[in-house]
């Protein structure tokens, strides 16, 4: 998607891809297939880049600053991107800058999660691996001295554990802001995320039912982190909103983001078109929507393998629906493409996307 915005950019894209098969390799004529934790493999890589970006991050930061002090430029730089790999790097930073987060604490021990939990008042807590995890994988609710014993027994595998309360909150939302070199940053309106088991399935712009006081703060609150970090590109800011309606920072992600999915077609400038111009310092495009409502569902591997003959029905049925896919072996619950439906109405915008969502999934309509 990002290779798409890439083109009317007029922008050269070379890519490094962990293998041959990954989406991006099947439209990117320039392909480097190669391990990016190799330092060599991306230093290479890197030579008669003008500038560097990503659409993950896992690059090893250790990589990223050599290249940086080799005069290579990478955005969003190793500096800010950290806050997006390591958890317990970027509750300390944001905690310091007195950005809301919720109560945490790095833990080394069961013993020491046990007495976290303890100075909250008891559990439920939520444990996290600082670094590696990605769509709730790495994120373990934790119930019972028990269970802390026997996360420390087995999953965490050396990583430092962040340690959280939890917060029984109404919805989850996100803010996504863009930056770029100079400093100039615009937001996007606000989403609600609907999560399930730890998966985004579906987003909803602007999120219904947030006040403008409230939109407004969280996109401050978005806008403030970026200037904090000297992120360049896109930042989503993953927030929870607590039933009395304040909001608490979740994670950082420092890349075009699925809750910014909607943006391709919701929006006046898409994310990757602007994290583009952010990257290549081009001065950034209106973020503000299109239309009233948009709704993006996510299509998540279930029984239907040919999905682009698949796009017939959801098609015939509805000729302002919009769908991305996104080249993938289907396999179940894998993100393999996405539809985007906007409109006047929510909860029919909201129908027309889910019913083609399922389609896809083979859900059967009730
Ligand atoms: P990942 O890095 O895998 O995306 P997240 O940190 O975003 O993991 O957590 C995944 C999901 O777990 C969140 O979307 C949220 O639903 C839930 N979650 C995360 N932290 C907390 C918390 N402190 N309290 C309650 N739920 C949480």
């Amino acid at each position: 998607m990002m290779y798409a915005a890439s083109v009317s950019l007029g922008i050269t894209v070379r890519l490094l891809a962990e293998g041959p098969e990954v989406s991006a390799a099947q439209v990117v004529r320039d392909v480097t297939v190669g391990d990016y934790t190799d330092p060599e493999t991306v230093r290479t890589f890197a030579e008669g880049c003008d500038v560097i970006t990503f659409d993950h991050e896992h690059v090893p930061t250790s990589i990223l600053h050599d290249l940086e002090a080799a005069g290579v430029q990478v955005r969003p730089g190793p500096d800010a991107l950290v806050h997006a790999q390591d958890k317990a790097v970027m509750r300390r930073r944001l905690s310091e800058a007195g950005v809301p987060c919720p109560a945490w604490r790095v833990v080394a021990h069961a013993s020491e999660l046990q007495a976290f939990a303890a100075d909250l008042g008891g559990y439920p807590v939520v444990a996290k691996a600082a670094r590696g995890g990605y769509d709730g994988k790495g994120v373990w609710k934790i119930d019972s001295d028990a269970d802390a014993v026997e996360l420390f027994e087995g999953i965490t595998d050396g990583v430092p554990v962040v340690a959280e309360e939890f917060v029984d909150f109404a919805r989850e939302l996100s803010a996504l802001v863009v930056r770029s070199p100079s400093g100039q940053a615009v937001a996007y309106p606000v989403s609600e995320s609907v999560q399930t088991g730890g998966i985004c399935t579906e987003t909803v712009t602007p999120a219904p039912e947030l006040t403008e006081e409230q939109a407004m703060a969280a996109q401050k609150l978005a806008l403030g982190v970026a200037q904090e970090l000297g992120v360049v590109g896109m930042l989503a800011v993953e927030l929870m909103q607590r039933r009395d309606g304040s909001v608490v920072v979740n994670e950082l992600a420092m890349r075009p983001h699925n809750t910014g999915h909607w943006t391709i077609d919701g929006s006046h400038t898409s994310q990757f078109e602007n994290h583009l111009r952010a990257v290549v310092d081009l001065p950034l495009g209106d973020p503000t929507p299109r239309a009233r409502w948009t709704v993006m569902a996510n299509v998540l591997g279930g029984s239907v393998a040919d999905l682009p003959s698949a796009l017939l029905h959801c098609f015939a049925r509805d000729r302002r629906l919009r769908a991305e896919l996104y080249g993938k072996e289907v396999r179940p619950g894998r993100k393999v493409g996405h539809v985007n439906a906007f409109g006047d109405d929510l909860d029919e915008v909201r129908r027309r996307a889910r019913h083609a969502a399922d389609y896809l999934m083979g859900i059967e309509e009730a």
